[in-house]
């Protein structure tokens, strides 16, 4: 992984998203993160994404999201939105490889919404 690497990553998945959804959206800021818990990954502050244009292409989304994930060599087992609460508008896209604790915790929660922030596209389960 390398700065250029994670640029490039940000400029093409922007550009997937505008493709797909067909209007302009941007990608202000892609974060690689490390938690003090042991959760890595990274999130992508989108303005202009509504959850509308999420639900219509998740499958595409999902696709697109975990490409960019494997370019950065980050696993992409839980993949999810962080909504502004109170709205329909999406603040950012998340990929994160959950520590065993985060894990436990999603894991035990049901549906895409398990809190008002989130939308879960994807949770990968892991045999105990
Ligand atoms: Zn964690």
């Amino acid at each position: 992984m390398t700065l250029d690497n994670l640029k490039k990553t940000r400029a093409g998945l922007e550009e997937s998203i505008r493709q797909l959804i067909g209007h302009a959206i941007m990608i202000v800021e892609l974060d690689l993160f490390a938690l003090p818990c042991g959760c890595s990954g990274y999130t992508a502050n989108t303005r202009g994404l509504a959850l509308d244009d999420l639900e219509v292409f998740e499958e595409h989304f999902l696709k697109q999201l975990k490409g960019s994930a494997q370019a950065l060599e980050i696993s992409s087992g839980f993949v999810f939105a962080r909504i502004i609460p109170g709205t329909q508008e999406i603040a950012a896209l998340n990929i994160r490889e959950l520590c065993p604790r985060c894990y436990s915790d999603f894991a035990a929660t049901s549906g895409k919404r398990p809190r008002p922030d989130i939308y879960i596209m994807h949770l990968e389960k892991r045999k105990h």
